[in-house]
């Protein structure tokens, strides 16, 4: 799954949003959020991002972030 991270704060590009197929994208409090449990792991999100901010969730150390974006978007 792909995850937003940091340099999404205060961002106003939602770029990603609008080539998502799944409609995975929510609004967080000051960022954007994926779901990972909706995220099909496409990858089509990731270049569209101008701030480098989403992420794959196999990267090191993103466990907090995965939690944040679970959080939000399961507001919704
Ligand atoms: Fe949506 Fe694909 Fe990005 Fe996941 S990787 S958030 S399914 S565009």
């Amino acid at each position: 799954t792909y995850i937003v991270t940091d340099n999404c704060i205060a961002c106003k590009y939602t770029d990603c949003v609008e080539v998502c197929p799944v409609d995975c994208f929510y609004e967080g409090e000051n960022m954007l959020v994926i779901h990972p449990d909706e995220c099909i792991d496409c990858g089509v999100c990731e270049p569209e991002c101008p701030a480098d901010a989403i992420r794959p969730d196999t990267e090191p150390n993103m466990e907090s972030w995965v939690e944040l974006n679970r959080k939000y978007a399961e507001l919704w």
